[in-house]
């Protein structure tokens, strides 16, 4: 499905988090770069323009939407700051395991609270799964919880949590059970919570606007009800919201990379060598078109894989993989023909297409490196045999 293809209200909603992205997160942009940590000020901005909220569903207290507002949103916002764009994904992927909790029967006060609160804006979320040596296996994680009478206490680490140390809560991906998948469950607690605390933070090459957290948890002690969904059933929440994660990593990709191609377009037409506008360069211009072509497939199967997902149609998980592929890898490539467009100009952080590149790298890597959705194309594709 195209973006032109989108319902009025989905088309009104990313002209809002364009209108948002540019005027209120866009002038804060110099300043959260050069502090490189979590802006209380961008959270702000979210939670006002109603984005934190975003993801809770009307009968728990949010409002009707579905996962082309998240794409729309995210999209825009990454245009003008990807880091500002973690924030919203690490919450959602977050706050949807709560709500899948929720549709799932449990109907515990402190849940459909945290759910109220969550809706308001109020509440910002985080995702621990991640741990030393629990990255792309994350069903080896070690991090432990037991049940000591009426709380669980749990003691582990977990590595690169983006939100982490700045979250209002936290879904941590535990052991409760046997190794493997069978036995993980996740635990919420609220990030007060005596026990867990983020010891640093990383050094990172891109998303200096985005805190990604070392965190400690050492005797963190909440309540027995406090598990989402069943214990040991954990794993089957988590992959329940990859498919949806991927696209949203897909979207965000496809912003920085659209942004990127806008702001070279621009330049070209403005920056003059030989006596000329470089944009009569084909040189240039075939750059301009591999660019807007990487652009538009990337739109097409991002959206595509969205509907996929939306309808509940079998392909979904497939397309959401290649999606994120495709939409990732070409946005490392295009945002690296933006700096060359730039020439020296790109290299330094005077034109924002430095920060966009810097920025694309990390979406090869998580909701699944690249290397693993290859895998889970070819094993689909060897699967169903020769279309
Ligand atoms: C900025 C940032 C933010 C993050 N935010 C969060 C967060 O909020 N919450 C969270 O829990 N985690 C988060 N992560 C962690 C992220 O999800 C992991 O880094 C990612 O899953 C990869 O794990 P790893 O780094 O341990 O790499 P590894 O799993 O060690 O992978 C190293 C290399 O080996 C390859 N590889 C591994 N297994 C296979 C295989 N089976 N087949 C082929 N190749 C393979 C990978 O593709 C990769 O190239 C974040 C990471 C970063 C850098």
């Amino acid at each position: 499905m195209l973006r032109n293809h989108l319902s009025e209200e989905v088309l009104d909603l990313a002209a809002f988090a364009r209108e948002v992205a540019e005027r209120k997160i866009g002038p804060l942009v110099e300043k959260v770069e050069r502090d490189q940590t979590f802006s209380p000020a961008i959270r702000d901005v979210l939670a006002e323009a109603g984005f934190l909220g975003l993801i809770v569903p009307e009968r728990f207290g949010g409002s009707d939407t579905n996962l082309f507002d998240e794409l729309v949103v995210v999209e825009e916002i990454a245009r003008v700051y990807p880091s500002a764009a973690t924030y919203l994904t690490a919450h959602w992927v977050s706050s949807k395991l709560l709500v899948r909790a929720a549709d799932g029967g449990q109907s515990d006060d402190w849940l459909l609270d945290a759910l109220q609160k969550i809706a308001a804006g109020e509440w910002l979320g985080a995702l621990g799964a991640t741990e030393p040596e629990a990255g792309s296996d994350l069903a080896s994680v070690k991090t432990r919880s037991e049940l000591d009478g009426d709380t669980w206490v749990t003691n582990g680490a977990k590595r690169f949590i983006t939100n982490g140390g700045f979250s209002d809560f936290i879904a941590l991906v535990v052991r409760t059970g046997e190794a493997g998948s069978k036995g993980i469950s996740i635990l919420f607690a609220e990030s007060d919570a005596p026990g867990v605390s983020a010891i640093r933070y990383e050094h990172k090459m891109g998303l200096h606007g985005s805190a990604t957290a070392e965190l400690a948890i050492d005797n963190l002690r909440v309540p027995a009800d406090h598990i989402l969904g069943e214990v040991n059933d954990g794993w089957r929440m988590v992959m329940d919201g990859l498919d949806a994660g991927r696209v949203v990593v897909a979207a965000m990709a496809l912003g920085q990379a659209s942004s990127a191609l806008d702001h070279s377009v621009r330049y070209s037409r403005d920056r003059r060598q030989f006596g000329q506008s470089i944009s009569e360069f084909q040189g240039v211009q075939f750059l301009l078109a591999d660019m807007e072509i990487a652009v538009a497939t990337s739109r097409s199967i991002v959206y595509d894989a969205a509907s996929a997902i939306v309808e509940g149609r079998p392909n979904g998980s497939h397309l959401a993989s290649i999606a994120k592929t495709h939409a990732t890898d070409s946005a490392m490539q295009v945002t690296s023909d933006a700096v060359q467009v730039h020439g020296g100009y790109g290299y330094v952080t005077d034109f924002p297409v430095e920060m966009l590149m810097r920025d694309a790298k990390i979406h090869q890597i998580y909701e699944g490196t690249n290397q693993l959705q290859r895998s889970l194309i070819a094993r689909h594709l060897l699967r169903d045999g020769p279309r």
